[in-house]
Order: structure tokens, then sequence, then C-alpha cells
């Protein structure tokens, strides 16, 4: 799998691309992440990557040049499955979501700045618009790293143990069940004694049903989301 982000502040993703399970997978040669720098498809003396808004008001608009650019060198080059624009108005992005990005080949990612893109690139550029929740950030860099953390855990070979993807919540509409580790007991507090037993069927199904009373308690509604 190959991801092209496109962003005016590469360095930003500068750590969550390069620590833990991202890093692993790039390293491992899973997943392939290009940082690409707008700027560098800009033709003025300034690198000018935004202006203001036609018709006025506060805060800039990113220009559509550097990004066409940019996307058709990228387009040239190999085939893309989605171009994704990072949008506080896009669709909510899900686990759902994830399983299916991860199992893509090339991705470009564009991460917003200012009050936004030109719309224009929006229309004719974009294939697809993700929001990471109702809330607004300063820029699409950050939402772009949860995009590409969330679908790189996915990539068969990232994890060292592949089920572990599996039984994280939201597989199977279900939260995950708890989970404990040494010591057994800390101040008087008890680990459940069946995780002790050795019963690998019995914990199998201890896990289960506590997974299911997560859910009901904390997300009734899970399973029709
Ligand atoms: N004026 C815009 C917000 C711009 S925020 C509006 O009101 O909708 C600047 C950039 O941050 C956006 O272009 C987008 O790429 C990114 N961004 C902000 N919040 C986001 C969110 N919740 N999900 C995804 N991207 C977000």
């Amino acid at each position: 799998m190959r991801i092209d982000i496109l962003t005016v502040l590469p360095e930003l993703l500068d750590s969550p691309l390069n620590n833990s399970i991202v890093k692993r997978a790039r390293d491992k040669g899973l997943v392939e992440i290009n940082v690409i720098n707008l700027r560098d498809f800009t033709k003025d003396k300034y690198k000018t990557v935004d202006d203001y808004a036609f018709g006025g008001g506060a805060g800039m608009v990113m220009m559509i040049e550097p990004v066409y650019r940019a996307i058709e060198k990228l387009k040239s080059e190999r085939k893309y499955d989605e171009i994704i624009y990072t949008s506080p108005d896009g669709e909510g992005f899900t686990q759902k979501m994830a399983n299916r990005l991860s199992l893509k080949n090339n991705i470009i990612i564009l991460a917003g700045h200012y009050k936004g893109v030109d719309q224009r690139i929006r229309d004719h550029l974009i294939t697809r618009e993700i929001s990471i929740g109702d809330y607004v950030l300063s820029g699409g860099e950050i939402p772009a790293a949860v995009i590409i953390d969330a679908i790189v855990r996915l990539i068969p070979g990232t994890l060292s143990d592949e089920q572990s993807a599996l039984s994280d919540s939201f597989q199977d509409d279900l939260l995950a069940p708890p989970v404990y580790t040494r010591p057994a007991e800390f101040m008087g507090w008890k680990v459940p004694e069946v995780l002790l037993s050795g019963h690998a069927a019995e914990i199998e199904k201890w896990r289960h049903d506590q997974s299911v009373e997560r859910t009901m308690k904390l997300r009734p509604g899970l399973s029709e989301e």
C-alpha cells in the first residue's frame, strides 16, 4: 500500500508517522508513506499556497494550483483508488471505513489549512471527504495521521499478533473486553478468577460476555450505527 499526504506543514506529521506501529509497518515495507510539501508545487518566489477569499471575510484559503499540480504528478505515476480531503463536514470516520481503506493500494490524503481549500479542489479533484469528528482543528495533518494510524494497523503483518486487531473495539460491532496484567492482586483489587484459570474456552466465553455487556452499557446502538 502507498499513501501520499499533501500538506503545507510536513513537520506536523513527523512524529506520528515515525514511531510505534506505523513506523514498524514502514520499516517492514508493508506501507510506503510519502509526505509531500505543497510548497514544492508553487511557482512563485514566495512559494505561496494560500490567498484571500473571494468575496472577502477573515481567513486565507488554500489555492488550487499547487494542489492540482501535485495530484496530477502523482496520478501520472500510478493509479489512485481514493483522493481524500480531510474536512469537518466530511463523512464521519469509522472502523468500517478504516477496514475498507486498508484494502486499497494507493491513496492520496490532502490536509487542509486556514479556512479550508478552494471549493474547486473538492468538486473536481477529490473522491472522498472524511471528518474525524464534530470539532474543528487547525489543519488536516492530525486527521490524516489518525486515518493512517487506523488503516496501517489493519494491514496484515503490521501487528505482531494479527488477531489482536480483530479483537479490538468496533470489529464485530462490539467494544473490547477489559484486560489485565500482573500482579494478580494489587491493593486488594483482584483480577477476575477466570482469567487465571487456564481454561481457554471459558476465558473466551467470559471475554465475549464482557464485550456484549460493555457494548450494551456504553454503546447500546452500536450495531445499528
Ligand atoms: N472553515 C472550515 C474549517 C477549516 S479548519 C469549516 O468551518 O469547515 C482547517 C483544516 O483542518 C480543514 O481544511 C481540514 O483539512 C482540517 N480539519 C479541521 N477539523 C477537521 C475534522 N474534524 N476532521 C477532518 N479534518 C479537519
